[in-house]
């Protein structure tokens, strides 16, 4: 069943409440943010199915209690965070507007992780862009993209990161990050790659070493 299917689609339809995996503060371990505080929200649903996906446990919204919105600001609002990370799943199958609209009230800055392949919705400080081959952004979401962040798993992906960063505008910061499980294999082809081609960067996940969330 697709999720647009799901019976108890009505009750998020407007964005009212969410599929909620985990919500948590943390420190950003990927891309331009690095290394900054971050409040994470996690919400249930994908069906790009990477194979490498480390979240596996999101794809099944049905699995994830629906939470209101209010109540997962409120929850944000217990700690000093100023950054929240809305992440997945897939955060683009939902409506957005609504969480953004709170959470901009509470003066916080909104950040996007996205493989764009639903609706823009939602009101972002920044958003980046995560294509998945198999599934490519819809073109609306490359113009918004302030970083591209391209997984890399084989030398295909290459090409694939060259595709996308040619979509996306000038000044967009464009980052190729190894698959985590390969990582061994690929820091130096992608090191080799980001030299050749300057207008890289590499990004790891650096909370995994850090063995944080
Ligand atoms: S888009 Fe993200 S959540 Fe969805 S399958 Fe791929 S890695 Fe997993």
């Amino acid at each position: 069943m697709s999720i647009v299917d799901r019976p108890q689609e009505q009750t998020y339809k407007g964005g009212w409440k969410l599929p909620l995996v985990e919500a948590f503060y943390s420190i950003q371990g990927e891309g331009y943010h690095t290394g900054k505080a971050a409040y994470f929200i996690r919400i249930g649903g994908c069906d790009i199915g990477c194979h490498w996906c480390d979240s596996k446990v999101t794809w099944d919204a049905r699995v994830h209690p629906l939470v209101p919105v209010e109540q997962i600001v409120t929850d944000v609002e217990q700690t000093p965070a100023r950054s929240i990370v809305v992440t997945g799943g897939e955060p683009s199958l939902y409506q957005l507007d609504f969480l953004c609209r709170l959470l901009k009230e509470k003066g916080l800055r909104t950040y996007l992780e996205t493989s764009g392949t639903g609706e823009f919705t939602g009101q972002w400080d920044w958003i980046c862009l995560s294509p998945k081959k198999q599934s490519p952004p819809k073109p609306h979401f490359y113009a918004r993209a302030d970083e591209l962040k391209v997984i890399i798993f084989g030398q295909d992906d290459f090409r694939w990161a060259e595709q996308a960063a040619s979509r996306v505008d000038k000044g967009t910061s464009l980052y190729l990050q190894p698959e985590w499980s390969r990582y061994q294999q690929l820091i130096h082809p992608i090191t080799e790659y980001v030299k050749a081609h300057p207008q890289w960067q590499v990004s790891l996940q650096a909370h995994k070493f850090m063995r944080i969330p």
